[in-house]
């Protein structure tokens, strides 16, 4: 389980972060809401190392990685797939895979490389075409594939479906709640928050750096003006 209490993130002066707290269990989707410029990305940025909070902790199955750089962060089990997917686009699929793989045993890259391959067929179908060729939809699905290859425990989503058709982000979404199901914690930054929340277990709404809401999926639906409120109409289109 991932606790993150109380954490705090500056950018100089301006404190974009102040004193989030959330937890992510084994096997479950947290979600975490946000109009723009709420910290979210901040909040994923430290939790995996790329900034570090000024105060706070963050515990990884009982034990504290608040401020370690990001490769020791990969190593006790947590994979940032970042947003903009960032695939190496030159590179081909089979080899992207492999550069997530970097921190991980190498008795069991080929285990996890068939999993990888298993939940999804289209990198193992086109697995010597380069990245960059890919659609949105399927660089995101190598981007998971990636974070994957580092045999997480938990995975931090940064806007998966972003730039995506509605059909592709359906089936991106799909692809999450698998990934959770298999065992792997997930902590979500998704601004299509009708899309999110179909498939979280639990939500974490976001306000100018600081909690705002916090509780299991269904109430956070129960309450969509709570939400509304915070998030503002864009963020719960169709509701
Ligand atoms: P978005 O959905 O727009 O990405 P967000 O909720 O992810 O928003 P953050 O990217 O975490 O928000 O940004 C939170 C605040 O920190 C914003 O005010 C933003 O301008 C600021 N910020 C983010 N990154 C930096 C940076 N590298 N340097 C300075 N300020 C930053």
């Amino acid at each position: 389980m991932l606790e993150v209490s109380d954490i705090h993130v500056s950018y100089g002066k301006v404190e974009a972060v102040r004193g989030v707290s959330l937890t992510v269990k084994p096997g479950k989707v947290t979600l975490v809401l946000g109009a723009n410029g709420a910290g979210k990305s901040t909040t994923l940025k430290a939790v995996a190392g790329l900034e570090k909070p000024t105060s706070g902790t963050i515990v990884l199955d009982e034990k504290p990685i608040t401020g370690m750089p990001p490769h020791a962060i990969v190593r006790r089990g947590i994979a940032l797939v970042p947003e903009g997917r960032r695939v190496f686009a030159p590179l081909m699929i089979h080899e992207n895979l492999r550069m997530g793989a970097y921190t991980a045993p190498k008795s069991s890259y080929d285990e996890t490389l068939a999993k990888v391959y298993e939940m999804f067929p289209i990198l193992s179908d086109r697995s010597h075409a380069a990245a960059g060729l890919l659609s949105g939809g399927e660089q995101q699905m190598l981007a998971f594939g990636r974070a994957l290859m580092s045999q997480p425990k938990v995975m931090l989503l940064d806007e998966p479906s972003m730039g995506l058709a509605p059909a592709v982000v359906d089936s991106i979404l799909t692809k999450v709640r698998a990934m959770a199901d298999s065992g792997i914690g997930i902590l979500m930054v998704e601004q299509n928050a009708e899309a999110g929340l179909d498939v979280a277990d639990d939500v974490v709404a976001i306000a100018r750096g600081e909690v705002v809401f916090t509780g299991p999926a269904t109430s956070a639906r129960d309450n969509a003006s709570v939400l509304r409120a915070f998030l503002g109409e864009a963020a719960l289109a169709g509701q």
